[in-house]
């Protein structure tokens, strides 16, 4: 059943701290609708990138941005973006995009298109029976959601967060993306005020959730 007050759980934290998994495992357990909305800018970068528009064409891009559709599917317990009735291939976790989404998520035209679209994903956690949602990104508990119930910042060293990209097989610009989210004048990446900070350095993915978790369980038993 749905939540009439439906619970919003932020998680924001740098490149590969540990939010989708985490944030994946919580969704199951609250039965809460899981947003990723990393995965929302790779899919935009992707597909600017298609379309040859550089950060810097302001006029092309805004041009751009306003043609795409944005729309919602699901994909068992997460919201998967539609661009256009498209969602989203491999391409959005592929090297270019991890080289390229901080770039254009630094531009205020684009997270703006962003912004009503991932607020609206309440609406979509109520449309199909969740109790709420938990959406993982930058800056969900500074700007999107500054009121959620939890907001989380996640943190781990940077060299056990390679590791951890390395473990599946990916290469990513972890420091320098954070570098650039953490610099950019809008909505960077920061712990905001109030928000509990986990330090998942030196945690196991279960201890992680498990410190998460016991603070939903104040508001929300399991489902
Ligand atoms: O979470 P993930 O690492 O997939 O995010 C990819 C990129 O999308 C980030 O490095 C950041 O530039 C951008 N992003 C953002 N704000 C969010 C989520 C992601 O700027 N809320």
């Amino acid at each position: 059943m749905a939540n009439p007050t439906p619970i919003i759980v932020a998680i924001d934290g740098g490149a590969a701290s540990g939010k989708s998994s985490s944030s994946k495992i919580l969704a199951e357990r609250f039965n809460l609708l899981h947003v990723d909305t990393g995965s929302f800018y790779r899919q935009i970068t992707s597909e600017l990138l298609k379309q040859e528009i550089a950060p810097t064409e302001q006029a092309g891009l805004e041009a751009a941005l306003a043609g795409l559709d944005l729309s919602t599917q699901l994909d068992g317990r997460s919201a998967q973006m539609l661009i256009n009735g498209q969602a989203a291939d491999d391409e959005i976790r592929s090297q270019t995009v991890n080289e390229n989404v901080s770039h254009y998520a630094a531009i205020p035209a684009v997270r703006q298109t962003l912004l009503s679209y991932q607020r609206g994903q309440i609406d979509e956690s109520q449309k199909h029976d969740f109790r709420g949602l938990i959406m993982e990104g930058r800056d969900i508990g500074s700007v999107i959601f500054p009121k959620a119930d939890f907001r989380f910042f996640l943190h781990a060293d940077p060299a056990e967060r390679a590791k951890r990209r390395a473990a599946e097989g990916q290469t990513d610009s972890i420091v320098e993306r954070d570098r650039i989210d953490s610099s950019r004048k809008v909505s960077p990446l920061t712990c905001p005020d109030g928000a509990i900070d986990i330090d998942s350095t030196h945690l196991t993915l279960n201890e992680v959730v498990t410190k998460m978790s016991d603070y939903i369980a104040t508001k929300l038993s399991p489902a």
